[in-house]
């Protein structure tokens, strides 16, 4: 990806960011009914959260503010609606972190990677087929059979630099 592309997608996130969470769940209402899967208020509202921050958010972090608003949440409750978004690719955990993110390309199958700014954890998703069909070349030749990839880059996104 080149240089003016990345700079965009990180400049992206200060413009008009409530049009990017309605946009977000409106494209997570059509691709759970397409699939005859239920949106319900908690999935949405988790949804909403994980879009409203600029940066990865903690499953702990998310409890703590369901609970305000609703007493008797579980944690359990919050795990199975956040395996039910990363089912359908509308978040992706980033590993390292062990926070969620909302994903950009949900529309359309893909295999992201993560450009994740160590210094304000601002993050972009990038869907790099280029990257993700080298690694599975290579994991080949090495006769490795890929089950799934996780590939998050670390470094100063434009503002930080
Ligand atoms: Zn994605
Ligand atoms: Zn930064």
């Amino acid at each position: 990806m080149n240089k003016i592309l990345e700079k965009n997608l990180f400049q992206n996130r200060d413009h008009n960011h409530q049009a990017c969470i309605s946009e977000a769940l409106d494209t997570a209402n059509k691709i759970c009914s397409a699939h005859e899967a239920r949106f319900t208020p908690i999935r949405r509202r988790i949804l909403e959260l994980i879009w409203k921050s600029h940066e990865p958010v903690l499953a702990y972090d998310l409890l703590r503010i369901l609970r305000r608003e609703k007493d008797n949440t579980e944690p359990p409750t919050v795990y199975r609606s956040l395996d039910f978004l990363m089912e359908y690719n509308l978040i992706h955990k980033i590993e390292s972190l062990n926070a969620y993110v909302g994903c950009s390309y949900a529309h359309r199958p893909h295999i992201g990677q993560f450009l994740i700014c160590t210094e304000c954890n601002q993050f972009v998703e990038i869907d790099s087929s280029k990257i993700s069909k080298t690694i599975l070349t290579e994991a080949r030749q090495s006769g490795f059979e890929v089950a799934s990839q996780t590939v998050e880059i670390y470094g100063q996104c434009p503002k930080c630099r």
